[in-house]
């Protein structure tokens, strides 16, 4: 395992060139090639377990609930009454449990590429995994492109929970997926997307809200912090069908009893808000898009 020495993990990638996040490792629990990808599982020194994906974290035990609780509630408290969700994807599960806390998701359909990811996430991340036992899931073992091609008129909230642009998910960041997930939305829908990170990618994510006006009347870009992925940070690509749709003040608001019992550790109503508002360096790029 080269990524691996002197017991620390090191996480290098050509996306972010010249830094590295390393986390010290205890046990390797699990290392194999599944048909897509070098799937890898760890326990770390601080972290929990750590699911890496082609050498990239894909989330820790310690942190993953920040991500996962603002890629399910910015676009399910943005929606007056989500009733049916998709979620590419998101083969730890993470966002899924998320979203079936809402009491008015009806049923949730989950598109994830790898088998395997699911199966080793039921197995090392069973804090994660857990919703995959939801009577409300559909689940489908595929390509979250292909999958979208066969919806029309289908989703209020489609979530797409996916790796970083090079290898499987390369797709998931074009425009032609996101037209075909306008068409898989039905009116008033709106979806929300793995939006990768304004201190690295801000040119990726300029192209990608410039394409995205030219679909949808409403689109806006959040972000959280998180130790554990690239530069601390992590961000949200939102679209709405609706041109009333106003991300910056959540439809829904929590109240704090629901946040409670929703066991929301990262997301309620003020951090949704806050969530919009970039350093100067990136309103200025985006705003231009
Ligand atoms: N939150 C993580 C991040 O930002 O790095 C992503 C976590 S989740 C594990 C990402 C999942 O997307 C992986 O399980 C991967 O197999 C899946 N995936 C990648 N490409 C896909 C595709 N084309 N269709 C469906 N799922 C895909």
């Amino acid at each position: 395992m080269e990524n691996i020495k002197e017991g620390w993990f090191r996480e290098t990638c050509a996306l972010w060139p010249g830094q590295a996040l390393s986390l010290q490792v205890e046990s390797v629990l699990y290392h194999q090639r599944s048909k897509f990808q070098d799937v890898m599982v760890f326990k770390s020194k601080t972290y929990g377990n750590v699911l890496v994906l082609d050498g990239v974290i894909q989330c820790t035990e310690r942190d993953e609930f920040s991500y996962q609780e603002m890629i399910a509630n910015l676009p399910l408290c943005s929606h007056p009454n989500p009733k049916k969700v998709l979620i590419i994807g998101g083969g730890d599960g993470g966002v899924l449990r998320e979203v079936i806390k809402h009491r008015s998701v009806e049923s949730v359909v989950q598109c994830e590429i790898d088998e395997d990811v699911i199966n080793v996430s039921k197995k090392f991340l069973p804090e994660m995994a857990k919703g995959f036992f939801s009577p409300k899931l559909t689940l489908n073992v595929g390509d979250g492109f292909e999958f979208m091609k066969q919806n029309q008129d289908a989703f209020d909230v489609i979530i797409t929970d996916s790796s970083d642009p090079v290898g499987p998910a390369e797709s998931l960041f074009k425009e032609s997926y996101y037209q075909l997930m306008k068409t898989a939305l039905r009116d008033g829908g709106i979806l929300c997307c793995q939006g990768e990170c304004q201190w690295l990618h801000l040119d990726l994510i300029k192209e990608m809200r410039t394409f995205c006006k030219s679909l949808f009347p409403v689109v806006d870009y959040a972000y959280c912090t998180i130790p554990t992925y690239p530069s601390g940070q992590i961000g949200f690509m939102l679209c709405s069908k609706n041109p009333e749709t106003n991300f910056r003040q959540p439809e829904r608001q929590l109240t704090s009893e629901e946040v409670e019992s929703m066991k929301l550790k990262y997301y309620n109503s003020e951090i949704h808000r806050a969530a919009f508002v970039l350093p100067e360096f990136a309103r200025k790029v985006l705003s231009e898009a």
